[in-house]
């Protein structure tokens, strides 16, 4: 197997005896891969596979012109975006010709630089580092963008997605399932007598309280697609789509069991021990409904096992 992370370089010539030449020149280059493909197919293969950082395209190919496929893997990184290991890989031109409508069709293809033929390997070397060393920099922003989205949907206490992450994950999953005419389900959680865990145990003790009743919440759901946030200071809110309102009872049901199995002691909770009351509601989203709608549902649900004694689901009266 290969380090992707390794910078590796995608010589596509039509020659062996012109891919030798450059890939012997480029090997002079320490920790750098040097991969080659004689054939625009065989190109295309080998930038799906291996995610090169620089591609050195010849202009004359067999199969396909220099220029065509420059075009071609841009469409690919497009295609691949935000699963690329990064969006942009710069090319160069590699041409025998000296042709000022050639090199400008190339770089609104996609190019980046050209090199003219016979290349100086001076000049090849001093380009590749100068590319290499641009590429290097965008993955590291690339990488800290990457890791800046996660942190920005994640809540910082508990470590499960945020309000924002359930927001918008609603918005999607509620027009996803209207497309399929599936059912949706949301279940919103809230810790009972909160307030006084916090007065007799202390804050500390009500943030680690917190975190452990998120951690359980999260691992009482199975399906990939299911999710379950921090949607306030001590409430959580699930999302189930393809979930009918009998599913999401059974959820709900195996959520507040997890809570309650925590076994946290709460003096002045349900039986001595930290619980949480939930609500629950289910649609199949039409054109006439609102996301807003379903949360309200459910928040009247929840309402209801408040009123009904704690540490139960509640279900909206329709
Ligand atoms: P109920 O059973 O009706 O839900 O009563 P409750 O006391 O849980 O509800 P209430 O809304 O009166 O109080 C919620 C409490 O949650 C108040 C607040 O101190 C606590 N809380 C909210 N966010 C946090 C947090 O981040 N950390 C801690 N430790 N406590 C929090
Ligand atoms: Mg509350
Ligand atoms: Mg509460």
């Amino acid at each position: 197997m290969f380090d992707k992370k390794q910078p590796t370089v995608l010589v596509v010539d039509h020659s062996a005896s012109n891919r030798a030449q450059i890939c012997d020149c480029l090997n002079q280059l320490p920790d750098l891969r040097v991969i080659a493909a004689g054939s625009g197919r065989q190109a295309v293969g080998f930038f799906r596979e291996q995610s090169p950082s620089l591609v050195l395209l010849d202009l004359a190919l067999g199969d396909i012109d220099g220029i065509s496929l420059a075009r071609q893997l841009r469409a690919i990184e497009r295609e691949t975006g935000e699963e690329s290991v990064a969006p942009w890989t710069p090319i160069i031109f590699l041409s025998a010709v000296d042709d000022e409508d050639v090199l400008a069709r190339g770089i609104l293809a996609g190019g980046d630089d050209f090199l003219r033929k016979p290349v100086s390997e001076v000049v090849l070397l001093a380009k590749t580092q100068a590319m290499l060393r641009i590429v290097g920099m965008q993955r590291e922003i690339y990488e800290a963008h990457r890791q800046l989205q996660t942190i920005a949907h994640l809540d910082g206490l508990t470590n499960i997605p945020n309000r924002r992450h359930f927001d918008e994950t609603l918005a999607a999953e509620w027009k996803r399932c209207r497309r399929a005419d599936a059912p949706l389900s949301v279940v919103l959680g809230d810790i009972d007598f909160f307030k006084q865990f916090n007065d007799i145990y202390g804050h500390p003790a009500g943030d680690s309280c917190l975190a452990a009743v998120a951690g359980t919440l999260y691992d009482s759901l199975f399906r990939v697609e299911d999710m379950v946030a921090r949607y306030g200071g001590e409430e959580f809110a699930a999302i189930l789509p393809g979930t009918d309102g009998e599913g999401a009872l059974a959820v709900a049901e195996r959520m507040r069991r997890a809570a309650r199995e925590l076994c946290i002691p709460h003096e002045r909770g349900v039986g001595g021990l930290v619980s949480c009351s939930f609500g629950i509601a289910s649609i199949n989203p039409d054109a006439s409904s609102l996301p807003q709608e379903l949360l309200q549902a459910a928040d009247a649900g929840l309402y209801a096992a408040k009123r009904a004694g704690r540490n139960q689901v509640g279900l909206a009266r329709s």
